[in-house]
This record gives structure tokens, C-alpha cells and sequence, in this order.
């Protein structure tokens, strides 16, 4: 049992107490484990994911571990959906400080005459639409403090372009660095910084998000091009390691950095 000064001074000490988390995609891989860590830290924590009960289990997790938190069910993608999630996380929390923009899919990886429009249309949607909506309907209240806003981006599209047919994928993250770098300098005024991190060979649920169609058809053989990380030897990274970067952006020991990406991922977008 811990006496209550030890225990005062535990509260004192977690980076982000008082503070109130929001976090899409946050029902599985790097979004729940930046979420059970921000739990830890002492934030109150709001998970929006397609699937409610994943997200729902990120909530039992975090509970768990002695944190608080709620789950809302939204696509990140529909603009409606969005906007009341945000709300109902506002009439909960009465305050909104960090944001972490991450839901993401991989979507279909295939030659450029054989993505469909619509296919196309599904990744845009949810990594890049849905990361604008995150955000837009987000900034009201971070601006009534300030606050911290951390994109999910990817190695892919901003320092490596050898998944070959992942051409949405990586464009869509491309752009999320673009959308950030627009933002950190329009909220700078409002003290809210935002910031991306781009994650490379994180092992996660991502690869059920892809469909591979007629890749063997594209001259430069995907195979041929190894993942390669140089840091482990080629083991993947975890989900916890990306969440402490997120830790330290959304946290204070960032409070001068705005407008940039980190890669995490072992040195392999440098090959
Ligand atoms: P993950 O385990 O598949 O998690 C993705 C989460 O996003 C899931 O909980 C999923 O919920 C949710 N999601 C997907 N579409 C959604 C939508 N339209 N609306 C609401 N929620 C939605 O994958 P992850 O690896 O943690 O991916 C998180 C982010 O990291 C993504 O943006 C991804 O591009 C990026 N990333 C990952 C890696 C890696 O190596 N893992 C590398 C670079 C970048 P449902 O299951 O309900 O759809």
C-alpha cells in the first residue's frame, strides 16, 4: 500500500495529469498502447475506433493498469460521426489537450492501372480525410488552453518509397506530414503544436488492413526489396516503443518542438 505522500508525489510527477487525451484508432496496436501509457501518465483518456468493443478493451486495459478512460465508435472518415465524438468527449471531460491522430489502414497495394477509384478513395478517406476531421473538429477546444496534436505517419511516402503498389498508402502519409507542417505554423499563435511520427516494422494488426493484388506484376520485383532494420537486426519494433515517442511529444519535455517528424524505426528508411 501506498501512504498518501508517496502517493501525492507519484500524481505530481506523471507527465500529462490533468490532462485529457483523445486518440482515433486507438482500439489496437500503436494507438492502444500510446493510450494505456498516457493512462499511466496520469491523462484521461478518450479512444474513437471503428469497432467499439476494441476500443472498449483498450478502456479495460487501461483501467487495469488504475487509469480512466472512455470508448466512442466513429469512422474517422465521416464528418458527422466526428464531430458529435468530439463533443460527447468534451461534455465528458469538460477539456481536450492532446490528439492523437492515428487510425490508419493500408488499404490495396496493387500496379496503378489496377487501384480501383474507389480503393483509392477508401485510404485517402481514412488516413488522410480522416486525420483533417480528427483535427478540425478537435482544434475548438485545444485552443480554449493549447494543447499537443501527434499525426501517425509512416517511413513510407516521407523517407522510403520501396513498397511498391502501396502508392494511396504512402501518398496519404505524405500528405498527413504536409497537413502538419500547414498546422503547426496556423496554431502556433493558439500554443498548439503539431507534431508527426513516422514508424517503420512495428508489429501490429496493420497487415489485416491489406490487400496485395498483382504485385508480382510490377517490374521492380517487391520481393526483391527486403525490409531491412540495421538497429535489431531486422527484429520489428513494438507498439511501446512508439508510444513513448508519442509520450514525449504530447508531454512538456516537447514544449519547443512543433512542425516536425520523427522517424522511429530502427535506422531501415535510411537503406
Ligand atoms: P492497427 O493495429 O491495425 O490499428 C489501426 C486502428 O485504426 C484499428 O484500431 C482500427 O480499428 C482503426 N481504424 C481503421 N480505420 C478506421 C476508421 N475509418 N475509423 C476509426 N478507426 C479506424 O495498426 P497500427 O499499426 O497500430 O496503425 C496505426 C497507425 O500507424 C496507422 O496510421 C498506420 O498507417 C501507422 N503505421 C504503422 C506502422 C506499422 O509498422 N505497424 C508503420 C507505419 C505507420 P478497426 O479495427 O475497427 O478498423
Amino acid at each position: 500500500m501506498l501512504c498518501d505522500r508517496a502517493k501525492n508525489y507519484l500524481i505530481k510527477n506523471m507527465k500529462l495529469s490533468a490532462k485529457v487525451a483523445v486518440i482515433t484508432g486507438g482500439g489496437s496496436g500503436i494507438g492502444r498502447a500510446a493510450a494505456i501509457l498516457m493512462a499511466k501518465e496520469g491523462a484521461k483518456v478518450a479512444i474513437i475506433n471503428r469497432t467499439v468493443e476494441a476500443g472498449e478493451e483498450t478502456v479495460r486495459q487501461l483501467v487495469d493498469e488504475g487509469g480512466c478512460g472512455l470508448a466512442i465508435a466513429a469512422d474517422v472518415a465521416d464528418s458527422q460521426q466526428m464531430q458529435q465524438a468530439f463533443q460527447t468527449i468534451f461534455d465528458e471531460y469538460q477539456r481536450i489537450d492532446i490528439v492523437l491522430a492515428n487510425a490508419g489502414i493500408n488499404g490495396v497495394w496493387s500496379p496503378i492501372e489496377e487501384i480501383e477509384p474507389e480503393e483509392w478513395d477508401r485510404t485517402i478517406n481514412t488516413n488522410l480525410r480522416g486525420t483533417f476531421l480528427t483535427v478540425k473538429y478537435a482544434v475548438p477546444y485545444l485552443k480554449k488552453q493549447g494543447g499537443s496534436i501527434v499525426i501517425t505517419s509512416s517511413i513510407n511516402g516521407t523517407r522510403s518509397f520501396r513498397k511498391i503498389g502501396a502508392t494511396a498508402y504512402a501518398s496519404s502519409k505524405a500528405a498527413q506530414v504536409a497537413l502538419a507542417k500547414m498546422l503547426a505554423l496556423e496554431l502556433a499563435p493558439s500554443q498548439i503544436r503539431v507534431n508527426v511520427i513516422c514508424p517503420g516494422g512495428v508489429l501490429t494488426a496493420i497487415e489485416e488492413s491489406t490487400t496485395k493484388r498483382h504485385l508480382d506484376r510490377i517490374p521492380v520485383a517487391p520481393d526483391a526489396i527486403q525490409d531491412m532494420i540495421p538497429l535489431t537486426d531486422n527484429t520489428a519494433g513494438s507498439t511501446e516503443e512508439v508510444a513513448q515517442l508519442v509520450l514525449f511529444l504530447v508531454s512538456d519535455a516537447s514544449s519547443f518542438i512543433t512542425g516536425t517528424e520523427v522517424w522511429i524505426d530502427g535506422g531501415g528508411s535510411l537503406i
